[in-house]
């Protein structure tokens, strides 16, 4: 799932479910939704074959993410905020991964799975370029939850 989604769904859990239960159920909550069909490509190399629309959607998730964190930080919820980026948190390991690769090229350099890259990896079934229009319906209904 995008950025926005994740950072929603951790913010609609902070909004709902007191401290700290909050915290784990948001990491947890990674999981569960990135096992839900959304946007992306089942193949490394499909993704590159499409790089300009996943660039694309990737900006459009970024800037949506940072006016939605804007919106909470202005609204005086920035423990929804906290608990967003939570709930996205394991997904740093592909940006980590990605600028590795991609900008410095250090195809050397360690990415050996662990068991949570391997499991997070693996739930990944259900990534299709049609899954962006359940993060777009995912993605409404929890701006209403959340709003
Ligand atoms: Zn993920």
């Amino acid at each position: 799932m995008t950025l926005t989604n994740h950072l929603c769904t951790g913010a609609v859990i902070a909004k709902l479910l007191p401290l700290p239960i909050a915290i784990p159920l948001a990491f947890a909550s990674h999981f569960v939704i990135d096992s839900l069909p959304h946007f992306g490509f089942q193949e490394l190399e499909t993704t590159q074959q499409h790089w300009k629309l996943w660039k694309q959607v990737t900006f459009i998730d970024v800037t949506v993410a940072i006016v939605i964190s804007i919106w909470l930080i202005s609204a005086h919820h920035f423990l929804w905020l906290l608990v967003g980026f939570v709930a996205y948190s394991p997904d740093l390991v592909w940006v980590y991964r990605f600028i590795l690769k991609e900008k410095f090229n250090k195809d050397q350099l360690p990415t050996k799975n662990n068991r949570l890259t391997e499991f997070h990896s693996s739930i990944q079934k259900y990534e299709r370029v049609w899954g962006g229009l359940i993060e777009l319906a995912y993605a409404a209904v929890m701006l209403i939850i959340v709003s």
